[in-house]
């Protein structure tokens, strides 16, 4: 038997495919578009460690500071002793490990469901979830600023997917008027608290329109779980276990029917692994904590509207508070300079947010001191 020369391994890289990624980078570079990682420690409290220096970070999405609670970690550690690492296949074979059930059992309960699908991660669950709803003969109308995922699971669904301006209820209206008929099913989908902006999504107002012309609603729950008050539910309800939980894993709540079908049907949830059992069990304790303490809970959006106001911005609606910059450029300045401060506020550029829009994006958290929120807002306001 010969074995292969070392020519087989340290073949040449293909000249175009190198040539083509040299150029893109060098057009992101230009736009000042790139983006690196850097690599973070979190904690304890707020702190993020990043290059060797201690920052206060206004940038995670931890809102409870659960991620690094003793209780938490305790959960995590004892489910991966008992039950292992990984879940070893997806869970409609051999992955459904019993945490699974009991935290969608909590979930929905959590959310006033009937059922719960727990999902891999956030984005997973809204790539299965649309698409296992609707296809090419159906609608799907989409807000303008939702997350990228709601986008990519109405594009896979292959039905006509139409955006509608931000949180315009009666541009949805017009929409739904001129594209309903001939459409066997629609969609609209929602954000209850928008990423990037921290806005609340106009819900109740879309629930009523969602009824007249029978569309289905999906919100999108994930800056909303814990933070701010439920207030409505849509029919169907998705969000992470990776934010206020401080875990990793996505969700659907809805009808015990729904779920069902998903569960046979959500090519995101079918042909992928089950979650760890770690994470499912850091997220149930998490959910206990959450539940059980309710000043926790309301600390991220009290913190925020003491940022807005010592700022003079609108009082936040939610954890998320927007710096409105304009470019990319500007943006990664602004971050850099409250760096050399001592706070992390990680810039957002496009595509994250629509050109000409590049901003801070400070996220609140209940590991936050109130010293630490007036000292941000301080350097922000000797900054702008
Ligand atoms: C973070 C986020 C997701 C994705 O959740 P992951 O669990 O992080 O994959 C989905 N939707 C919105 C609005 C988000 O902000």
């Amino acid at each position: 038997m010969t074995l292969p020369g070392l020519a087989a391994f340290t073949r040449p890289m293909s000249a175009s495919l190198e040539r083509f990624a040299q150029a893109k980078l060098a057009d992101l570079d230009a736009a000042a578009l790139r983006r690196r990682l850097a690599v973070t420690v979190r904690g304890p409290g707020a702190e993020a460690e990043r290059e060797g220096r201690a920052l206060v970070s206004f940038s995670c999405n931890d809102y409870l500071g659960l991620a690094r609670d003793p209780r938490v970690v305790a959960a995590a550690r004892e489910a991966a002793a008992r039950y292992g690492a990984g879940a070893g296949g997806s869970r409609l074979v051999t992955g459904n490990h019993p945490l699974l059930p009991a935290l969608e059992a909590r979930l929905a309960r959590h959310k006033g469901k009937e059922a719960a699908l727990v999902f891999g991660s956030g984005y997973l669950a809204n790539l299965g979830i649309t698409p296992a709803l609707v296809g090419p003969r159906d609608l799907v109308l989409v807000d303008a600023l939702a997350h990228s995922c709601l986008w990519a699971g109405a594009r896979m669904s292959a039905a006509a997917v139409l955006r509608f301006p931000h949180n315009d209820v009666a541009a949805l209206e017009a929409l739904l008027e001129q594209n309903r008929t001939g459409r066997e099913r629609a969609m609209i989908l929602t954000e209850r608290v928008f990423s990037m902006d921290g806005d609340r999504g106009s819900v109740p107002e879309i629930l009523a329109l969602a009824e007249r012309y029978d569309a289905w609603t999906l919100v999108d729950d994930a800056h909303g779980l814990g933070v701010v008050e439920p207030g409505e539910r849509a029919p169907l309800e998705m969000g992470t276990l990776s934010k206020s939980l401080g875990s990793y894993g996505g969700y659907l709540c809805a009808s015990r029917a729904v779920i069902d079908l998903l569960t046979s049907r959500a090519r995101s949830f079918v042909y992928t692994t089950g979650l760890p059992p770690a994470s499912a069990a850091a997220a149930l304790e998490a959910l206990t904590i959450l539940e059980a303490e309710p000043e926790r809970a309301a600390r991220p959006l009290r913190l925020a509207q003491r940022f807005t106001a010592r700022l003079g911005l609108p009082e936040a609606e939610s954890a998320v508070v927007p710096i409105l910059v304009g470019t990319a450029e500007d943006a990664l300045a602004l971050s850099a300079a409250l760096e050399a401060r001592g706070f992390l506020v990680v810039a957002i550029r496009p595509p994250t947010v629509p050109a000409g829009t590049a901003r801070l994006r400070v996220a609140f958290s209940a590991a936050h001191g109130e010293a630490e929120v007036d000292a941000l807002a301080e350097a922000i306001a000797a900054l702008r």
